[in-house]
């Protein structure tokens, strides 16, 4: 018996080659995206104004993955990170951070991660697997503050431009008409600077992209992100000079502060040099401790310095608020390798 497929997370396209295979009329397609992405309905039966038959051959084949998260923790400062359960035995977390003027979900891609940036705790979890574009999109359907949400951040568990193709299929439900009809001007793509995936992202959509840059120099990049290796820093910033990227689309680059590994006056003129003539900003993060791992954060007073230094040098710079630290909900705090015997 072959395994029921999800239909979440289909594009339009996708269901209308379900429709014609299955003689349906054309406007069916319409109508299923409807159902899905519009009233966000759980099940196949409710679909009524698809014939019974049509309705039985669906869900012959076919499944609504709409799934609850089973867990929440609750953060002093209002954050919630949320638990769900995907594949049959795996767990990632999603994070929503409520803020005056909007409310923030950060977006897992993956269970685990492979890229092993040293200083973060998906990366120690490892990779478990790609999530699908429905097990993404789910994360943003069944949260209980959904329809508060104003932006989306894929700087969850895993790197986006790893799971691409899953990636630029939720993407596309988001921001389509048939789908959430969100402007991507709400949507940060989240990357370590996987150069193909980001040509995809730049040719195939208009989210925003945030780079993790953490050091404008190989060797000491290197050390902290293996990427560097494949994907050179350098050569991500040519990349994106080269691209004539519309006014409207915002590239940022977030760069955590070790101290005293990335937050000198070197590090201030190794970046200066770096992003010279690429219309930019960088968001400074404060480093948030996680066990075994030695690093510590730069102190607040550097931290202002930098930026303040940055910001001379004409290079737009903010300090990014951390949020959820003390549930394990801030940057680069996210893991599940506890949770295998959860449920
Ligand atoms: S920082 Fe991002 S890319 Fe690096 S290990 Fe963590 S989740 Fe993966």
């Amino acid at each position: 018996m072959t395994e029921k497929e999800n239909l979440l997370g289909k594009t339009y396209n996708e269901i209308l080659e379900i429709t014609s295979t299955r003689k349906l009329p054309e406007y069916a397609a319409k109508q299923i995206t409807d159902w899905l992405y519009k009233k966000k309905t759980g099940s196949i039966e409710q679909m009524s104004n698809l014939s019974k038959e049509a309705r039985l051959g669906l869900h012959a084949d076919y499944y609504i993955g709409l799934t609850p998260p089973v867990d929440f923790q609750l953060s002093t400062d209002g954050t919630k990170k949320y638990l769900f359960k995907v594949k049959s035995d795996k767990f990632i977390e999603s994070v929503f951070i409520p803020e005056s003027e909007r409310a923030t979900l950060c977006i897992s891609s993956q269970v685990g991660c492979k890229m092993g940036c040293v200083f973060c705790m998906t990366g120690k979890q490892g990779f478990l697997g790609n999530l699908t574009s429905g097990e993404i999109l789910n994360q943003i359907m069944s949260v209980p503050e959904s329809e508060k949400l104003s932006n989306y951040v894929f700087m969850g568990m895993g790197e986006p431009l790893a799971n691409t193709e899953q990636l630029l299929k939720t993407l596309d439900v988001m921001t389509s008409a048939y789908g959430f009809s969100l402007s991507p001007s709400r949507i940060t793509v989240s990357t370590i600077g996987i150069i193909p995936g980001m040509e995809q992202v730049i040719e195939r959509s208009r989210c925003h992209i945030a780079i993790s840059l953490h050091s404008p120099f190989e060797t000491e990049r290197q050390e902290l992100m293996p990427v560097e290796k494949a994907f050179p820093i350098k050569r991500v910033i040519d990349f994106l000079k080269s691209k004539s990227v519309d006014k409207q689309r915002k590239i940022s680059f977030e760069y955590i502060m070790f101290k005293g590994i990335n937050d000198t006056a070197r590090h201030v003129n190794g970046l200066t040099r770096l992003l010279n003539g690429l219309r930019c900003r960088i968001n400074l993060i404060r480093y948030h401790s996680i066990p075994g791992v030695a690093f510590e954060s730069s102190d607040e007073e550097t931290i202002q310095w930098f930026r303040t230094r940055l910001n001379e040098k004409g290079l737009l710079t903010t300090i990014r608020a951390s949020r959820g630290k003390d549930i394990f909900a801030a940057c680069g705090m996210l893991s599940t390798s506890q949770e295998k015997s959860f449920l």
